[in-house]
This record gives structure tokens, sequence and C-alpha cells, in this order.
């Protein structure tokens, strides 16, 4: 299945609610008009888009469609896909040091685990050497799905028992690492937000340990949320920021969900670039994260028969 395809049916139910509601919006109208603009911003509400962000857009849109003259409904339509995919831009991984790390954290459930072994798979397809250090130790349980997706993406996993030092682990991950020549280490964490001095102490004491054994390694800190929880991921990624500090989000289970739009207000209110989407369970379900494709997947609707053109 072709990236695009495959990239779209994750998007469905987003571009089904998003695109559908802008086609209704803009129905029997040749030029925007009022009405037109607050039914845009009830609809970008609706998506989880967040009214700071919605309003942006919006105000935006009114800009240019002033300055720029637009006139026909689909011209319109291209323009706010522009504008999203201006505000979704930026934040490329830059994983150019050997190796190079990705802390992975976020709360129970989120899909941590999964999207480490989906990302394993991604690194390796692309010629990369990957280890993985299964530093959730909290449970067996955590540990043991780890090596499952390590198992299945083909990757190296370092691990210890569980309640082990995470910090140990991490250690041991990097001195693996390097004996081995490896491109890129991922280590997974346990999530327990709701333990913040604990947590705080387990993520301060691994960085730690990576700043020793790997100054000059390009580090990501990824904080994985999930987009089903809408408006909840977004306080999630606010208390996360108050105790590390994070390089970017892995936004997962947008498949499930008709609020992909949170997608926006992650980027815009939370300056917090989206590195990779989750858009299924499967093991090519993550996709590093495109703006201009995902602005199309949510605004264009790709079952519609006409692109609202008028008749020449
Ligand atoms: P963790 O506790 O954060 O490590 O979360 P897990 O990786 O164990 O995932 C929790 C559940 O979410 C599992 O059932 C995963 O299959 C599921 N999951 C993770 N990512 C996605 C996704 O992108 N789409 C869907 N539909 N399910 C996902
Ligand atoms: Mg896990």
């Amino acid at each position: 299945m072709g990236f695009f395809k495959h990239f779209n049916r994750g998007l469905k139910k987003t571009r089904d609610s998003v695109a559908g509601a802008i086609d209704a919006a803009l129905q029997d109208k040749v030029e925007v008009d009022d009405e037109f603009y607050d039914d845009l911003e009830e609809i970008l509400i609706m998506a989880d888009v967040g009214i700071q962000t919605s309003t942006e857009i919006v105000e935006e849109l009114r800009d240019r469609v002033r300055s720029e003259k637009l006139r026909w409904t689909y011209e319109v339509k291209k323009e706010i896909q522009k504008i999203v995919a201006e505000k979704l831009s930026g934040g490329d991984m830059d994983l150019v040091t050997i190796p190079a790390v990705l802390l992975v954290i976020g709360v129970n459930g989120v899909g941590k685990t999964t999207s480490i072994g989906k990302m394993a798979a991604y690194f390796k397809n692309d010629g990369k050497k990957v280890i993985l250090g299964a530093a959730d130790t909290f449970r067996a349980a955590a540990i043991d799905q780890l090596q499952i997706w390590a198992d299945r993406a083909g990757v190296d996993l370092v691990k210890h028992k569980e309640g082990a030092d995470p910090a140990a682990v991490v250690y041991d991950t990097i001195c693996a690492a390097k004996a081995r020549d490896d491109d890129i280490i991922i280590c997974d964490t346990a999530g327990r937000l709701h333990n913040k001095k604990n947590l705080m102490e387990e993520l301060s004491k691994i960085y730690k340990v990576i700043d020793r054994e790997l100054p000059y390694a390009d580090t990501e800190i990824l904080l994985v949320l999930d987009a089903t929880t809408g408006q909840n991921a977004i306080s999630q990624a606010k208390e996360f920021g108050n105790i590390c500090e994070l390089t970017g989000i892995i936004l997962t289970k947008l498949d499930g969900t008709a609020k992909g739009g949170v997608v926006l207000a992650i980027r815009n209110e939370l300056k917090l670039p989206v590195k990779f989407i989750g858009v299924g369970e499967g093991i090519d379900d993550l996709k590093p994260f495109d703006p201009e494709a995902f602005a199309q997947a949510m605004f264009v609707d790709s079952d519609a028969k006409s692109d609202g053109k008028p008749e020449e």
C-alpha cells in the first residue's frame, strides 16, 4: 500500500468529520462570508484543534482571502490547508551522531512500547542499526512486551529483571551500543505520572547517565500522547514539560479518533514538534510526521467527486 493511501486510511475518521463539514459549510456558496468563518471555527474546535489555534487559523484565512482576493470556495479550501501545513511545519529529527539516543516517555497505555517497536522497524528499514533498552522495569510484562517488539523488528534488546534500576538498564544499553556500533538507541520508560517525585528522580538519573556516557550524542526526549484523549493530551504534555526538557511528541491512535486536529493544538500551543504519528497497531503503522501530507489528509475528502472548481 502506498504511503499516502496508508496515511489517509489512518486519518479517515478525522477527515470524514472535518472535510465533510467544511464542504457542507461551503455548499451553495460562491464567495465566503462571515457565516463560513464562524462555521469553520466551530469545525476546527470540534476536531480538537483548540480555541486559541482555531481562532488563529480563521484570522489568518480572513487576512489571506482579503489580501490575495480569493474568491472561489475551492481556493479557500486550498488556503486553509496551506495555513494548517505552515502551522504544523518544523521539527525534523536530527539524528546524526553515532549513536543517537531516543528516550521515550509518557503515561501508561498511551503507546510507548508499541511506538518503540514501530520506530525500531522504521529506522532499521532506513538502514540503521538499532538497539532497544527496556528501562520500564516496573512490571515484568512491560519487558516481555518490548522483547516481542524487538523480535518482530529484528533488533537487539538490553533488559534487566523486573524492579531493576532503569538508569542501570540505560547504562548497559549505551555500553552495548558502543560495543556493537549501533546507530540508534531507543529506551522505554515507565510512565507513572501520579508519582511525580519518583518519576522525576528516575528520569533525571537516566539523563545523567546519557549525559555522562554520550555527552555529544543527538538526544531526543519524546513524549508519547494518545490522540483519542484529546485536550487531556495537552495537559499531560504540560505536566511532563514541567518535569523534563521535551524535544518532541509521538502522537498515537490517530486512527481511532475524529479529533486529529489535536496535532495542531500541540504544535501551536505547546510549541512542540510532532515527530511521529501512530495510525494503527501494526508494525508499519507509525509514520514520520509530514505537515503537508497531514494537512491534505485532514482536509481533502478523497471520496469527493468534484474539487469544487466552478464549471467552465
Ligand atoms: P504503553 O503503556 O505506553 O507502553 O502503551 P503500549 O505500547 O503498551 O500500548 C497500549 C495499547 O495501545 C496497545 O494495545 C497498542 O496496540 C495500542 N496502540 C498503540 N499505538 C496505537 C495506534 O497508533 N493505533 C491504535 N489503534 N492502537 C495503538
Ligand atoms: Mg509500555
